[in-house]
């Protein structure tokens, strides 16, 4: 009797470490299009990467700005001369 429940106990265990593996896959397959989308670093409007430019700044910290806020920024320095 205390094997059976044992076995049933495992058996109910593996069901539920199988289902939440699976659920993990699907969750991670989703949305694939999320990976290839950052924030910009100064409006922090989020755009696909095609569109941003990527620098890294030290060794970890990498920024992404879009179209806009490099316009915006070179118009700023054009008009200080
Ligand atoms: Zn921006």
């Amino acid at each position: 009797m205390t094997v059976t429940i044992l076995a049933i106990i495992f058996i109910i265990v593996v069901l539920v470490i199988t289902v939440l593996g699976f659920k993990a896959v699907i969750k991670q397959g989703k949305n694939p299009e999320d990976i290839h989308k950052e924030k910009c670093s100064i409006c922090r409007v989020q755009y696909h990467t095609s569109q941003l430019i990527e620098r890294q700044i030290g060794d970890h910290h990498l920024y992404f700005f879009c179209g806009s806020c490099i316009n915006s920024l070179h118009n700023e320095l054009i008009s200080k001369h």
